[in-house]
Order: structure tokens, then sequence, then C-alpha cells
């Protein structure tokens, strides 16, 4: 099993983003460092859901939006670590939707569930698998790290 270890102020700022968007979900990219055990993450972008027919259960980062984060991760020496949304009065386990819009092999799913507005569990779930035919989704365990 893998760790994605992720520092505490990155870790309440994923969470806090999911109760400020209640009852729709929030979404953003994670920025970080690749280590032997997993994702190392230290910065959390915020991105705005352009899901607005159903943004309750579905989330999207405009491509516009994704490749300037990308642009701005490279320059502060980070990359891509995955991505995190929240799941307002679901549980913080992936949908079939949500695996079939994971592309990004390799990088880390985070999910926090926000019940009645307050950030409940939150789970990361690592893209696996060496092409889009095999991938799958292997729980991850998170560790929050005190600066
Ligand atoms: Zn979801």
């Amino acid at each position: 099993m893998s760790t994605l270890r992720l520092a505490k102020p990155v870790y309440d700022a994923i969470r806090a983003h999911g109760e400020q968007t209640y009852p729709h979900e929030c979404c953003g990219a994670l920025l970080g460092i690749s280590t032997p055990d997993g994702w190392q993450v230290q910065k959390a972008v915020r991105a705005s859901n352009i899901r607005t027919d159903s943004a309750h259960n579905r989330y999207n980062i405009a491509p516009a939006e994704l490749v300037k984060i990308e642009r701005e991760a490279r320059r502060q020496g980070l990359d891509i670590a995955g991505f995190y949304h929240s799941h307002p009065d679901h549980p913080a386990q992936w949908s079939p939707t949500d695996f079939a819009e994971a592309h990004w092999l390799g990088c880390s799913y985070v999910i926090t569930a926000v019940s009645q507005g307050n950030a409940t569990v939150t789970n990361s779930f690592l893209l696996a698998g060496a092409t889009e035919e095999d991938k799958h989704f292997d729980q991850e365990t998170i560790q929050a790290d005190e600066a």
C-alpha cells in the first residue's frame, strides 16, 4: 500500500474547500514530489467545477485551467500529484464516473465526504496500472504531516 503524504495545512485546505462548496462538489489539483513510497504533496490548487449541470455528483477541471496549473507546478519544481474532490452527503469512495474519468496513471485521487456541510472521512486512491485498459484504484494511506 502506498502512502499519500500531505502537509497538514494542505490536508485541512482540501477538507475546508469541500465544506465551502457544499452542497456542491469542490475539486482541485495536488502538487508535489514523487517518492518511492508515494506522493508527497506540498500544495493544493483550487479549481472551479465546470460541471454546472450536475455539480453535486460530477466534477471537471477545465482543460485550460489544468494547463495553467501544470505550468505553475513545473515553475515551482513540482509535479501534478493528483486531484481531489468532495462527495456531498456520500461516502468517500470513488464512483464509477470517478473511475471512468480518471486518466492520470500513477496519480492520487483524494475524496472527502462532506456530511451536512462538515468534512468527515477523507480517502485517497492511487490510479495504478500501466495502461488505460488495466487501470485500477488502489486505496492508500493518508499521512498528514505537521509542519
Ligand atoms: Zn466523485
